[in-house]
């Protein structure tokens, strides 16, 4: 029931605004809610890394920090368990913070490695209306010397949606710090072609759900291929998320997608075992 009232709200945006703030009051999500501000503090979170795929070359071309909670007596916590809490208040800013400070020391890393990978973070809706956004992000590129190209920013259309205007004005600072930016989860939310067309975006992530049963549902890979056509026309590249099998990796490179994701390639994995990962890949 988390799992699906988390993909609700993400997908639906507005409408499921009344239960999901009744479901948040439950003894559990209070007492998590109550913890997430230690835990941002105490160093309880953790990121994990998902490879990205370059499909004309097959070479890793960066990854996507996904955020996971190391509660010290629940176990791994996944996003879905404290996003949509921390997305309530003010936390939410704090964990993006967090979340970006990790990711660019991580990447910092690599390239004192030898590694030239990007490395994307997502952001909430209430990110993109908040100005401490900005601040935050321009300090964190100088704390690691980051080359802004580098980082990349997701964003959901159903975030970008919340106020339109505000998110213009964000995004039009980010890339003129030259920061690249990613619809994420395309296809799912209500945004349309005429604003999307206003936007200084990169990049369009296409969701999962189109991808995962693309080759056995027609409507789906119509959306794909229509999608990848857009994006295209546009000048963006185009990433699928969600692969799930070789027959569909094969599929996306066939039809031009410049990208994929998916669990085929690997799940998000701590960067020892992507490390791990890599060098038995080189072989
Ligand atoms: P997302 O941005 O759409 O991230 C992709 C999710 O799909 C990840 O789940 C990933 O593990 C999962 N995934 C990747 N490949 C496959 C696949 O082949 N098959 C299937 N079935 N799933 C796949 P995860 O890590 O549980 O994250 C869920 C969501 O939580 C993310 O969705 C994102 O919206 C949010 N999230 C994660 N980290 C952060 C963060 O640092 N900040 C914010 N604001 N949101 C975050
Ligand atoms: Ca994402
Ligand atoms: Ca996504
Ligand atoms: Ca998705």
């Amino acid at each position: 029931a988390d799992v699906a009232m988390y993909e609700a709200k993400r997908r639906g945006g507005g409408v499921m605004i009344y239960q999901r703030e009744s479901d948040i009051h439950t003894p559990e999500r209070l007492a998590l809610m109550a913890e997430l501000g230690t835990a941002i503090r105490d160093d309880q979170l953790v990121l994990h890394f998902q490879p990205k795929v370059q499909l004309s070359t097959n070479k890793i071309i960066g990854f996507e920090a996904l955020v996971r909670w190391e509660h010290p007596f629940s176990g791994l916590l996944y996003p879905d368990k404290f996003i949509p809490l921390a997305e309530v208040s003010d936390a939410i800013h704090h964990l993006t913070e967090k979340v970006l400070d990790m990711a660019l020391a991580q990447q910092q890393q690599w390239r004192q490695q030898g590694y030239h990978f990007s490395v994307a973070v997502n952001l909430s809706a209430r990110n993109l209306i908040d100005d401490r956004c900005i601040v935050s992000l321009k300090q964190m590129l100088e704390k690691y010397q980051t080359p802004a190209g580098m980082l990349e920013l997701e964003l959901t259309e159903t975030a970008l949606m919340q106020d339109p205007d505000k998110a213009i004005e964000l995004l039009n600072q980010l890339s003129q710090l030259g920061i690249s930016l990613s619809i994420d989860d395309f296809g799912t939310g209500y945004s349309s072609l005429s604003y999307l067309r206003q936007l200084p975006i990169d990049t369009l992530k296409i969701d999962r759900d189109f991808v995962g049963e693309m080759l056995s549902n027609e409507q789906d890979i119509i959306i794909v291929r229509s999608t990848i056509n857009l994006g295209h026309n546009l000048s963006l590249k185009v990433v699928a998320e969600g692969v799930e099998d070789n027959n569909t990796l094969n599929a996306l490179g066939n039809m031009q997608c410049d990208i994929a994701q998916g669990y085929h390639i690997s799940k998000p994995l701590s960067w020892p075992d992507i490390e791990k990962w890599l060098s038995s890949r080189a072989k």
